[in-house]
């Protein structure tokens, strides 16, 4: 996939594993799962995928 912030093709992604107490910076992301994040610009892709309903 190409990031949609940075337009750098993703071999890989970095997935940070959300934890409830720690979610304390945001209100856009999702309280708890994963979150996955562009490995170039660090800037989150969540929103691009689904499953986070
Ligand atoms: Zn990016």
């Amino acid at each position: 996939m190409v990031c949609p912030h940075c337009g750098k093709e993703l071999e890989e992604l970095a997935v940070v594993r959300l934890l409830r107490s720690r979610v304390n910076f945001t209100s856009t992301l999702p309280r708890r799962g994963q979150v996955i994040t562009c490995i170039e610009c660090r800037k989150v892709l969540t929103a691009e995928l689904a499953g986070f309903a």
